[in-house]
C-alpha cells in the first residue's frame, strides 16, 4: 500500500519536476565540488611547495659554509634558528659521518631506519643525494606535513675533483599543512551550505512549477474523468500564461462542446422518444378502429344495412392514417432542409382570397363569418405560393375548428417596418396559457380542443406551419384567451424590387 503510494507520487508531475531538478543541482554541484577541490588543493600545496622551496635554499647557503667546513656547532646553531624562524622542521642529513650529531645532523640512516628517522626512504634519500630535489606530503595521526629534499651543493676543489658542482649533503624542511587543511574544510562547508540552499531553491521552484503546470493538468484531469462519468464538471481556471494557459482554454473549449454535443443528443433521444411514442398513439386509435370493424364484418355481427357504413368508417381511417404519413413525410423532409421552395413576388391579398375562397363551404357550414381587412397599400412579397397558401389554409382551418356555430374569423394584412403582417383570428374557445407554448409541438392538441376537433386534425398541423414560416425567413406568433378566442400572426419580410 505505501510503496504503491510512493509510486503514485513518484510518478506525478510534481515528483518528476523536484526530481529532476535535484539530480541535475547535485550533478553540477559535485562536478563543480570535485573541480574546485582539485584546483583549490593544488593552488595551496604548490604555493605551499614555492615557499618551502625558497626556505629550503635559503637554509641551504646559509649553512651550506658550516657545513663544508664540519663545523657541527655553528651548524646546530643555524638550524635551531632556522627551523624556528621558518616554523618548519629542519633536518641536515650528512653521508660523511657515521653516527649522529644530534636529531638534527644525522648520517644516512639505514634501509629499516630511514623512513622512522627522516621521513624519507632509502631510496628516496639516494635520489636526494643524486642532485634531485623531492617534495612528499606526510599523513600523522594528528596532522599532514609537507616536506621538500634539497641536495647541499657545494663547488668546492675539496669537493669536486672537476670543480664542478657536486652533492655533498641533504637537507629536508617540513612544515604541518593545517592551515591548508582548514581552508579546505571551509570550502567544502561553503559548498555544502550552498548545496542545502540550491536544493530548498529547487523545492521551492519545483512547488511553484507545480502550481502553474502541474494543478491546471491535475484540474483537466479530474473534469475529463467527471465528464466521462456523466457527473458534473467543474471548467479549469486559466490562471497561467503561455502554452498551459493555452492548453486549458482549448481544454475548456472541448469540454464545453463535449457538453453540448451530449446535452443535444439528450434533447434529440428525449425528442425522439415523444415522437415515437406520439405516432404510435395516433396510429393505434384509427388502426384498432380499422381492426374492430373488420373482424366484426368478417365474423358476421353486423348486418347488411349497416355494412356500407362500416366500410365507410374504415375507408376513413385508412384515408387518415395515410394523411398521417403524408404530413409526417412532409414536416421531416422540410426539418431536414430537404424541401425545396418555388419562391416569386407575390401579391398577399390576392393569396389570402383564395384560401378564405377555397374554406367558405366550411365555415359557411357551421354559420362562422369571415371578414378581411386591408386598410394601406399592401407591398409584395417573396413567397412560395403553394406553401403560403397551406399556411393560411391550415390557420383557417383550425379558426373554424376551434370556434363554435355562429361565431367569427377575421382576417387582416398590414406592415411593420419591413415586414408583412398576416393576422387571423377567431372569437373561439382559445388556447389555455399552459398549452400555449407547446402547440406547435408535434401531435400537440390540447385538452379543451381535443373533442372539438375532426379527424382532419392530428396535432401536426401548427408543426408544418411553423415550418413553412420559418423556411420563409419568417416568424409566427399567437395572442388567445381561453373563452375569447386566438390571433395568429405571421411575419414575412416583403419584396423589393432592387434586391
Ligand atoms: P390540430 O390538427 O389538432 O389542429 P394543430 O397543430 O393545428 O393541430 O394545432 C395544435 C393545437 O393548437 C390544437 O389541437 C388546438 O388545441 C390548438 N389550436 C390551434 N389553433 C387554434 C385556434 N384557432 N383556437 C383554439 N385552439 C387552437
Amino acid at each position: 500500500m505505501f510503496k504503491k503510494m510512493i509510486l503514485k507520487r513518484t510518478g506525478s508531475l510534481f515528483s518528476r519536476i523536484l526530481l529532476s531538478h535535484i539530480i541535475i543541482i547535485g550533478i553540477t554541484l559535485f562536478t563543480i565540488s570535485l573541480l574546485f577541490f582539485n584546483l583549490v588543493e593544488k593552488y595551496f600545496f604548490s604555493l605551499r611547495e614555492w615557499e618551502l622551496v625558497e626556505d629550503a635554499n635559503k637554509a641551504i647557503a646559509l649553512v651550506t659554509e658550516d657545513y663544508e667546513d664540519r663545523n657541527y656547532a655553528e651548524l646546530e646553531k643555524t638550524a635551531s634558528v632556522l627551523s624556528a624562524s621558518m616554523n618548519s622542521n629542519l633536518r641536515i642529513i650528512d653521508p660523511r659521518i657515521d653516527s649522529s650529531y644530534s636529531s638534527t645532523i644525522i648520517p644516512i640512516p639505514s634501509d629499516e631506519q630511514s623512513e622512522a628517522l627522516t621521513g624519507l626512504g632509502y631510496y628516496e634519500i639516494n635520489n636526494v643525494l643524486m642532485g634531485n630535489t623531492l617534495f612528499k606530503k606526510q599523513y600523522g595521526p594528528n596532522m599532514q606535513r609537507l616536506m621538500v629534499a634539497m641536495p647541499i651543493v657545494s663547488s668546492n676543489e675539496d669537493f669536486s675533483e672537476s670543480g664542478e658542482a657536486s652533492t655533498i649533503g641533504m637537507l629536508t624542511l617540513s612544515t604541518p599543512i593545517a592551515a591548508i587543511e582548514t581552508t579546505i574544510s571551509r570550502v567544502t562547508r561553503l559548498i555544502i551550505y550552498s548545496s542545502l540552499f540550491a536544493v530548498t531553491v529547487a523545492l521551492a521552484l519545483a512547488l511553484f512549477l507545480s502550481k502553474t503546470i502541474s494543478k491546471p493538468l491535475k484540474a483537466m484531469a479530474l473534469s475529463a474523468q467527471e465528464l466521462s462519468k456523466g457527473n458534473a464538471y467543474n471548467k479549469v481556471d486559466v490562471s497561467t500564461a503561455g502554452e498551459i494557459g493555452d492548453l486549458t482554454i482549448a481544454f475548456n473549449k472541448v469540454i464545453e462542446e463535449t457538453e453540448n454535443t451530449v446535452n443535444e443528443q439528450k434533447n434529440l433521444q428525449a425528442l425522439q422518444d415523444k415522437l415515437i411514442a406520439n405516432v404510435s398513439h395516433e396510429f393505434r386509435v384509427p388502426l384498432t378502429s380499422i381492426q374492430g370493424y373488420t373482424e366484426s364484418m368478417l365474423e358476421g355481427f353486423v348486418k347488411e344495412e349497416e355494412k356500407e357504413k362500416c366500410l365507410h368508417t374504415i375507408l376513413n381511417n385508412a384515408l387518415h392514417l395515410n394523411h398521417l404519413v403524408e404530413d409526417l413525410l412532409k414536416l421531416s423532409s422540410m426539418e431536414k432542409g430537404y424541401t425545396n421552395l418555388n419562391f416569386k413576388p407575390i401579391y398577399p391579398k390576392a393569396i389570402l382570397n383564395r384560401a378564405i375562397y377555397s374554406i367558405k363551404s366550411k365555415s359557411d357550414g357551421k354559420n362562422i363569418s369571415i371578414t378581411v381587412f386591408l386598410n394601406e397599400e399592401i407591398p409584395y412579397i417573396f413567397a412560395d405560393e403553394n406553401r403560403l397558401y397551406q399556411i393560411l389554409i391550415n390557420l383557417l382551418d383550425n379558426a373554424i375548428a376551434y370556434t363554435q356555430e355562429g361565431g367569427h374569423i377575421e382576417c387582416s394584412i398590414r406592415t411593420e417596418d419591413d415586414l408583412l403582417v398576416f393576422a387571423i383570428s377567431d372569437n373561439g374557445i382559445g388556447i389555455n396559457r399552459k398549452d400555449l407554448p407547446y402547440i406547435w409541438d408535434q401531435f400537440y392538441m390540447a385538452d379543451s380542443s381535443r373533442n372539438r376537433a375532426n379527424k382532419r386534425h392530428r396535432g401536426l398541423g401548427l408543426s408544418i406551419v411553423k415550418e413553412l414560416v420559418k423556411l420563409h425567413g419568417g416568424e409566427i406568433n399567437v395572442e388567445s384567451k381561453i373563452g375569447e378566442g386566438s390571433t395568429f400572426y405571421i411575419k414575412l419580410p416583403t419584396y423589393k424590387k432592387s434586391s
